[in-house]
């Protein structure tokens, strides 16, 4: 016998999550299950909460409960750099080393080269007009050392020249494991890899 309506749903539902299998799934549902109504209830609470009250700033896509976001509207940061991360966790880990005060532009998705509309799933359009601001003046390229993360760079590298051929733009400095994750490198590699950022030749 298949497992009652109500059930199935939830499985299915958890193992549309990044990293989580079916048997996951599974063990997910039958904990809430015995659990007991109160996590359940607050469970729900949170999820309806994070639909209900967080939104992508319109500036950075960021996501954040307010557009512009805390970093985008915090006047003390420096408005001429710009920091370009593959997703809102890159922003929490660059924050976590103290050794960045600019702004930041969170592109989402990573280009694809096989892909012609893979662009559109990205914020790199947004990054192009907001990069036709004058009082920008670096952006640092700070993508994962992989290679999705080189194949984007190189993309948006090349675009940058020629929508701001006076604009600086650097990278991380080498010191990240080549195919590593920003998210899971330490914060002293890290801010390391930030303050010794090299510019990307002409
Ligand atoms: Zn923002």
């Amino acid at each position: 016998m298949a497992y009652p309506d109500p059930i199935r749903q939830l499985i299915t539902s958890f193992s549309r999550l990044p990293s989580v299998g079916r048997r996951t799934a599974e063990r997910f549902v039958f904990h809430l299950l015995n659990a007991g109504k109160k996590d359940v209830v607050e469970l729900n609470r949170s999820i309806e909460e994070l639909i209900a009250s967080i939104r992508s700033c319109q500036a950075c896509w960021d996501f954040s409960e307010t557009s512009p976001c805390f970093y985008c509207s915090d006047m003390k940061r420096e408005r001429n750099i710009l920091c370009i991360v593959h997703e809102p966790q890159d922003v929490q880990a660059i924050e976590k080393t103290g050794k960045y005060k600019g702004r930041y532009h969170v592109i989402r998705k990573m280009i694809k080269v096989d892909e012609e509309d893979s662009l559109n799933k990205t914020k790199i359009r947004e990054l192009f007009v907001r990069i036709e601001q004058k009082d920008i003046t670096e952006v640092i390229l700070a993508l994962n050392p992989d290679m999705p993360g080189e194949t984007t760079m190189l993309f948006l590298e090349k675009k940058i020249k020629v929508i701001r051929p006076d604009l600086i733009i650097t990278r991380l400095a080498r010191g990240l494991p080549m195919g590593s994750d920003l998210q899971y490198a330490d914060e002293i590699t890290l801010g390391s890899a930030i303050s010794h950022r090299t510019g990307v030749g002409k």
